[in-house]
């Protein structure tokens, strides 16, 4: 199947007087005959349904759909993308590990990653994801256990050098972990260039519609574990009677893992509900993601011509930094673009105040045209430093065009910029 068709049919195929529909399996718990029985899915607990803090068949049929997408082996859905990239590292990285990020990335990771996981004693070693191999290499140290990035940084739009990052990691053998927000599975097949594990923020283009958080984890299934320093999937596990993963799952012994220990203990599942409205926005992810990279560049050419208008930041764009990356890695360039606004902080913010249609938002990939001032909001936390280091300034406007008519969002853009 191709993505438009996987978009709709992959994860849920009823059987005969089904519900046609992705049925909600609004249930904490699963029945079963007898303690035995029960029994038995504790010994091996990927074979049935224990209890919905770490599985739900409506969740699962989204992970199935996810993983089709992305041409994975399978997948974990969490209840954000925070949450995902959180575990992605745990499944990893105990107090002692470190691990590698570019510095461009969305700014709650950078939060996540600097300060939260450090109070756990898991270091963060940001690098520049433009520095060449050997200053990337020079990084690791011995207790360095994955190297991550962002495909298509949110909000400095800078592509990933994939190919080049997932051979610096498989050097040292460590698994390159990267955040698709903002390409999708539809602009962006980060497998096929190497990359091990893929994370997103499901509350963005894949949901669409700004109408819950998510956010999901998915397996290549291609890490070979015992290669590298991965005590945690290759040595017994005391919490379920002994299992080494990779003895015993293979391929699947990273997302299992994630499943059976880190959510079993953490509980950050999504609910059946959430679940079914991200499989709604599923549907259509392939069809949206056309239009909006139709309409976003519509709208970098529109800043571009601009006298107003400092700086455009569109990696569709031709003489953009990333354009020849983005044209070998995506097969578009999505509807966001930033924007650095003449005169700074105070007419970006006056820019954004005068837009009509395009509404103020912490939100980023909706269906409706929406803007965000990072310097003061997403990203306001950040020392200079790290403002300059993610690629925001004080007048970047993060622009992310929805599916409205184009002619209405360019005609908002210019009655603003008047
Ligand atoms: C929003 C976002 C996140 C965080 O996801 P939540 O679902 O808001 O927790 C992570 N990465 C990127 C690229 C994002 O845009």
């Amino acid at each position: 199947m191709r993505d438009e068709t996987k978009c709709l049919h992959s994860g849920y195929t009823p059987k005969n007087a089904e519900p046609r529909v992705l049925p909600i399996v609004q249930s904490t718990t699963y029945y079963y005959d007898s303690a035995e029985d029960i029994g038995k899915v504790f010994d091996d607990p990927s074979v049935s349904l224990i209890y919905s803090r770490f599985e739900n068949p409506t969740v699962m049929a989204v992970e199935e759909k996810i993983a089709a997408l992305e041409g994975g082996l399978a997948a974990m859905c969490a209840s954000s993308g925070q949450m995902a990239s959180m575990l992605a590292i745990l499944n990893l990285c105990n107090a002692g590990d470190s691990f590698i990020s570019t510095s461009a990335i969305y700014g709650g990771t950078v939060n996540l990653f600097a300060h939260s996981l450090r109070k756990l004693g898991i270091e963060c070693i940001f690098v520049d994801g433009d520095a060449d191999e050997d200053e990337i290499l020079a990084a690791f140290k011995p207790n360095t256990k994955a190297v991550f990035g962002e495909t298509l940084a949110n909000p400095a739009l800078t592509v990933l050098d994939i190919e080049k990052m997932a051979k610096i990691a498989h050097s040292k053998n460590v698994p390159l972990i990267v955040d698709n927000t903002f390409p999708t599975p539809i602009l962006c097949k980060p497998f096929q260039y190497g990359v091990d594990i893929i994370i997103h923020s499901t509350s963005k283009y894949m949901d669409g519609h700004a109408l819950q958080v998510g956010g999901v984890i998915v397996d290549s299934g291609n890490f070979d574990w015992t290669k590298g320093d991965f005590p945690g999937l290759t040595q017994p596990d005391v919490t379920y009677h002994g299992i080494t993963y990779t003895d015993t799952y293979g391929k699947l012994a990273y997302i299992l893992k994630a499943r059976m220990q880190l959510m079993r203990d953490f509980g950050a599942y999504p609910s059946a509900h959430a679940g079914f409205l991200l499989n709604l926005g599923l549907e259509t992810l392939a069809l949206r993601m056309e239009r909006y990279c139709q309409s976003g560049l519509r709208v970098a050419e529109y800043f571009q011509a601009s006298n107003k208008i400092e700086s455009v930041r569109y990696p569709g764009l031709p003489g953009d930094k990333y354009y020849s990356l983005a044209q070998k890695y995506f097969k578009g360039a999505s509807g966001v673009v930033t924007v650095n606004v003449k005169g700074g902080r105070e007419a970006a913010m006056r820019f954004m105040d005068n837009l009509k249609i395009a509404s103020n938002q912490v939100h980023v990939a909706d269906i409706r045209t929406c803007v965000q001032h990072p310097a003061s909001s997403t990203h306001r936390q950040l020392t200079d430093e790290q403002l300059t280091a993610a690629g925001v300034s004080p007048g970047t406007v993060r622009f992310s065009v929805g599916l409205e008519h184009i002619d209405d969002i360019l005609e908002d853009i210019e009655q603003a910029l008047r």
